[in-house]
């Protein structure tokens, strides 16, 4: 579970689930009303998981030549899954991860 870097509190399942609907940018600890954000190694992993749980629907859906509706449980489902294990590779940070972009040089 997440960690606070201001405060060290640990964040719960339920806290970080429900940060995750912040549409605004970082997240406000619960604790100590700081802004937290997700670490850019955080934001990878979410980013590999959601394209794994995403592989996975894609292949089962292809080999067993679901109706409409079963692919709509299966789509939920794999979001649902996204939900519940996000908060297991969720690492806060103080800042906003900048993201250094190197310029090439002709
Ligand atoms: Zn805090």
């Amino acid at each position: 579970m997440p960690v606070c870097k201001n405060c060290r509190n640990k964040w719960t399942w339920t806290q970080s689930v429900m940060k995750q609907f912040t549409l605004r940018n970082g997240m406000i600890c619960d604790y100590c009303k700081e802004r937290q954000y997700l670490s850019s190694k955080s934001r990878y992993k979410n980013s590999i998981l959601t394209a794994l749980i995403a592989i996975l629907l894609i292949v089962t859906i292809s080999l067993f030549n679901l109706a409409i509706f079963p692919i709509f449980i299966l789509i939920a489902m794999g979001v649902l899954l996204t939900l519940i294990i996000t908060p297991f590779t969720m690492e806060l940070y103080e800042q906003y991860p900048v993201i250094i972009q190197s310029s090439i040089v002709e």
